[in-house]
């Protein structure tokens, strides 16, 4: 990743991209205290065009709160050096990945001498968990690792060190043989996967758990919408391990894995073992609205 063509936002300005290094005392790479963002642009109707920007830097904003760190710069800042990051690098599809980080100012827990960078990179990313499986679905597997506990770390930011907990339970499932994992919270309930959130449906109505311990995530707030708008309904509730097995469809959503139906949950078909019907339509209604197909969701798309 580090040796390639481009440049990279860090800290208010444009740097080559061989040259975006940080000190190894860097205060985040020790204790994983930061924030982050994914987001994506897509080859839309008229050009270039990052699918909701705003919200995504709000919710960094949000993150950030919540771990008590400042951002030295206004969100319109970073939506900014977002848009200029994909323009600059000149791409036409791209993720884009926002970090704000603790530097090498100082060590230690009490992190009351250091300053806060931004750094901004996009690249050309594919399909997060596999083309084929947009169509085909993916084998997920219910993970030994629960996701974290609301009074441990705190669900509702996007943190880095958030992620060890994901990144145990994609390791094991991928060492198991399967696409993803599906993590339980502590009491045993469906949270989410280790970078999406799911939905599962049962007899035309779609359900997902509520956001206790899952990230409030964009792409499953896009579902809302788009279900709303079909008429189709769905509920936020404590869902259950066997009630993703009896399910006849599911699936997750994220910016990365964008709609991804599931097929397979512990070596048990869902459904028919194939991508169900209202997953495929709310599939295909998000891709037309990511790559401005549907006037009416412009709104959610700012153009580079
Ligand atoms: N849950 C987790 C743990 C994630 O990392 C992500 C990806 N950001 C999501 C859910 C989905 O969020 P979004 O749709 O905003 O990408």
């Amino acid at each position: 990743m580090a040796d390639r063509d481009g440049v990279i936002w860090l800290d208010g300005k444009m740097v080559p991209w061989r040259d975006a290094r940080v000190h190894v005392l860097t205060h985040t790479l020790h204790y994983g205290m930061g924030v982050f963002e994914g987001v994506r642009a897509y080859d839309a109707a008229h050009g270039t065009a990052i699918f909701r920007l705003e919200d995504h830097t709000r919710r960094l904003f949000n993150s950030a709160r919540i771990l008590g760190m400042k951002i030295p710069y206004s969100p319109e800042e970073l939506s900014a050096a977002q848009i200029a990051s994909v323009r600059e690098n000149g791409l036409e599809t791209a993720y884009i990945r926002p970090m704000c980080f603790f530097g090498s100012e100082g060590m230690g827990l009490r992190a009351d001498n250091l300053e806060v960078h931004v750094m901004v990179a996009a690249w050309t990313w594919g399909s997060y968990l596999g083309e084929e499986n947009m169509s085909r679905g993916i084998r997920i597997h219910t993970s030994s690792y629960s996701r974290h506990h609301v009074n441990v770390t705190l669900c509702k930011a996007k943190a880095n060190g958030n992620y060890m907990n994901s990144m145990l339970a994609l390791q094991e499932a991928v060492a198991c043989g399967y696409d993803e994992a599906m993590l339980l919270d502590t009491e045993g309930y469906v949270a989410e996967g280790s970078g999406e959130n799911i939905f599962i449906v049962r007899d035309g109505v779609i359900y997902t758990p509520d956001l206790t311990s899952a990230l409030d995530g964009i792409t499953r707030r896009t579902i809302f919408t788009l279900a709303d708008e079909e008429g189709l309904k769905i509920v936020e509730k404590r869902i259950t391990r066997d009630e993703v097995y009896i399910a006849d469809e599911a699936f997750f959503t994220g910016t990365a894995a964008e709609v991804t139906p599931i097929r397979e949950v512990d070596n048990r078909p869902i459904g028919e073992g194939t991508r169900g019907p209202i997953t495929q339509r709310l599939q295909s209604l998000y891709f037309d609205v990511v790559k401005g197909r549907q006037p009416k969701h412009e709104g959610w798309l700012t153009y580079v």
